[in-house]
């Protein structure tokens, strides 16, 4: 048959249930076959940040600055706790469906051996949903927790299968094939049974919703004041008498093979701390592990948060909790993190002159602070992550959980700078491309875009926040300007750091090299806040968030206010719109102005003034620049979720077994990463005969 026949034909299933038979579409060569789809272009140092696209999926790449400057001893360090990591990899397949690790090993069985022709849609449609099981640890979606639904026939299946020996009963293929069965990963609808509709393995067969709620309300302690997590480490099976008994995750419990694996990664990285404190939890982790003693947890997490001076940080364990429909097992992750030097030094420099930029504010005098402290703000760059975190991964971490632990010994919190430029640099590119007016803007944006953001991120939270003070006897923001303190606040912090974005200080203090900088920020703040973040809001929506908000109020602002003497133009080219600052020097007195203001508005606690500014600038949109944006940038493809692949590390042992070398390298290729892993992570392989 042609290929225009079967054009005609879009609900293709329907003709497999008629049994067509083996002359389906699957058996037809792509046109498109083994070409890469979605790859960005390279970078000015040959890296390429986006390796490829499929379904609603782009893949990633991240590098690990500030790697050399980490010694031996604390790359071996990061080495360790990276492998820890990964041994659980599996883990976080089986937590999220029972079925998830054999559908897999099958899959990648037929992968690795099918001898046929690899250029067919057939072959396409295995990849790619071979391809979105290895990025969301499973069969169903990460974010929207449906399960994916193979686009191959059943036929073009059978055809793998016996083309490569492998067989698959019929459980295993209505959990592929038949919507209904294991349909959804995490149920959150009550009326349909929480526990029993939701795909999650937390829950052995047959316990219901209310078993689960009525065991953990009687494990629970009334009145304790330092409770541990409970819940978070086990499964609730029921036993043949119809008893609930939890099945610990530990050391000769559930998952032990790979808990084993993890404990000897963990018991290395004693071996290369930086500092006793680190040691002290990286104890109570191990030993938590070997017991699986919730109370043994919460040491840890006291010791970890007391962890801070080194240059090497980390998450490890069964820590978030969404997955579970009733919220108490947490799902197996890990992140590893080093220093960013480049941010910590950044901020140090600011630090030591915050009082400088304090004196220099655009603020009336009263409202100035004579005495200021530079606040100080977290950035770390990952150098692996796993489970719940991988492929898709979190932008920022704040840990621990558990309340009573935060509220007493406090928490940590960081932002995975890393992982927030590869972001950029993968998806920048195309609506750069699409919305920058022309190519002097292009060139400057990606010359210094990266660092103009990086010194707005430092200057908005070392001296934005930190700066200005209240009139005597004006109560708090929250309690004056209300519902409008917190967008009000952001803003006032963005202000700041454009105002000085374009003073020479910041040159003679090093932090950039010239005032290029602050214009390529002033051209992408302006761009951003007038067009581009509308592609996140659905057509017809008022903006909300409160960062969204500011950053429209503080440009349609300056647009308006700049609009006679032409500081911003609006101008169309071939029915498209751009903004176009003309006038850099006057769009920071405007800024300066603006601030002044917001710092009143702030000081005084002026409710109206803020109410009017955030309304009448930063919640209404243009429905058809709106519509504009959505066409436009929607006409990239730019898929909306992103994956990451990780580096790749390898190492040189001494004879005594020391670590004397760590090798970092940055594959490109998700499906050998993927397949990798698998081969050499596979610690869980008779799991499910547990479950
Ligand atoms: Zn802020």
């Amino acid at each position: 048959m042609s290929n225009s026949k079967y054009a005609l034909l879009p609900i293709f299933s329907l003709v497999i249930f008629f049994g067509c038979g083996p002359s389906d579409e699957d058996f037809q060569i792509l046109d498109t076959a083994n070409k890469v789809v979605g790859a960005s272009e390279p970078d000015e140092d040959g890296f390429i940040w986006q390796t490829e696209q499929f379904a609603d999926i782009k893949i990633l790449r991240y590098q690990i600055p500030g790697w050399e400057q980490l010694n031996k001893r604390q790359q071996a360090l990061v080495y360790c706790l990276n492998m820890a990591g990964l041994s659980g990899r599996d883990i976080m397949y089986d937590q999220n469906n029972r079925y998830n690790l054999r559908i897999r090993h099958l899959l990648e069985n037929i992968h690795t051996s099918y001898e046929g022709d690899r250029r067919t849609i057939g072959w396409d449609r295995f990849e790619t949903y071979l391809k979105k099981i290895w990025f969301s640890n499973g069969i169903h979606h990460h974010y929207s927790n449906k399960k994916h639904q193979p686009e191959f026939s059943q036929e073009y299946f059978d055809h793998l299968l016996s083309s490569t020996s492998n067989k698959c009963n019929d459980e295993l293929r209505a959990v592929i094939f038949d919507p209904a069965v294991e349909s959804k990963k995490v149920e959150q609808d009550g009326s349909l049974g929480l526990v029993e509709s939701s795909a999650v393995n937390f829950y052995g067969p047959g316990v219901t919703t209310e078993e689960a709620e009525a065991y953990f309300a009687s494990i629970k302690v009334e009145g304790d004041r330092s409770p541990v997590e409970y819940g978070l480490n086990s499964r609730l099976v029921k036993t043949d008498s119809g008893e609930i008994v939890e099945e610990v995750y530990k050391l000769d419990g559930l998952y032990s093979d790979a808990i084993k694996e993890i404990i000897k990664w963990l018991k290395e990285a004693q071996n290369y701390t930086e500092n006793n404190m680190q040691s002290i939890a990286l104890a109570h982790l191990i030993d938590y592990y070997v017991t699986g003693d919730l109370e043994k947890w919460s040491l840890y997490n006291i010791n970890w948060v007391k962890d801070t001076e080194g240059d090497v940080d980390y998450i490890n364990g069964f820590i978030e909790v969404y997955n579970d429909p009733l919220g108490y097992t947490g799902s197996y992750e890990t992140i590893v993190e080093i220093k960013d030097f480049e941010a910590s030094s950044r901020m140090q420099t600011l630090m030591e002159n915050a009082q400088w930029f304090e004196d220099h504010m655009p603020f009336m005098e009263e409202h100035k602070k004579s005495e200021v402290v530079g606040i100080t703000y977290n950035v770390v760059n990952v150098a692996g992550e796993a489970g719940d975190a991988s492929t898709s991964t979190p932008i920022g971490v704040n840990l621990p959980n558990s309340n009573w632990i935060r509220q007493v010994h406090g928490s940590k919190s960081v932002s995975l700078g890393n992982i927030v430029s590869a972001y950029d640099k993968a998806s920048g590119g195309g609506m750069l491309a699409e919305f920058a007016h022309d190519e002097v803007e292009k060139k400057r944006v990606k010359a210094h875009g990266a660092l103009a953001g990086k010194l707005h991120t430092a200057m908005h939270e070392v001296i934005g926040h930190a700066s200005g003070k209240l009139e005597d006897g004006v109560e708090t923001p929250k309690e004056t300007i209300k519902e409008y303190s917190s967008t009000l606040e952001e803003g006032r912090a963005d202000l700041v750091a454009l105002y000085f974005l374009l003073d020479e200080k910041l040159v003679e203090l090093g932090l950039m090299k010239t005032i290029e900088v602050g214009r390529a920020e002033y051209d992408s703040y302006i761009r951003n806040g007038m067009m581009t973040q509308l592609c996140r809001l659905e057509l017809g929506d008022d903006i909300e968030e409160s960062h969204m908000r500011n950053r429209a109020w503080v440009s349609n602002w300056c647009y308006e206010k700049g609009e006679a003497e032409g500081v911003i133009r609006k101008y169309v080219r071939e029915g498209k719109t751009y903004v176009d600052v003309m006038n850099y020097e006057r769009l920071r007195e405007l800024f300066g102005e603006l601030l002044r203001e917001v710092q009143r508005i702030k000081s005084q606690g002026d409710y109206e003034a803020a109410k009017n500014l955030v309304e009448g600038y930063g919640v209404k949109v243009d429905l058809a620049i709106h519509q504009e944006v959505l066409e436009r940038s929607e006409a990239l493809g730019i898929a909306p979720y992103g994956g990451f692949i990780n580096p790749q590390m390898s190492i040189t042992r001494a004879e005594s077994g020391e670590i004397t070398n760590v090798e970092v390298t940055y594959p490109n290729d998700f499906t050998d990463q993927m397949l990798r892993y698998s081969s050499t992570l596979n610690f869980l392989p008779t799991v499910n005969k547990l479950n």
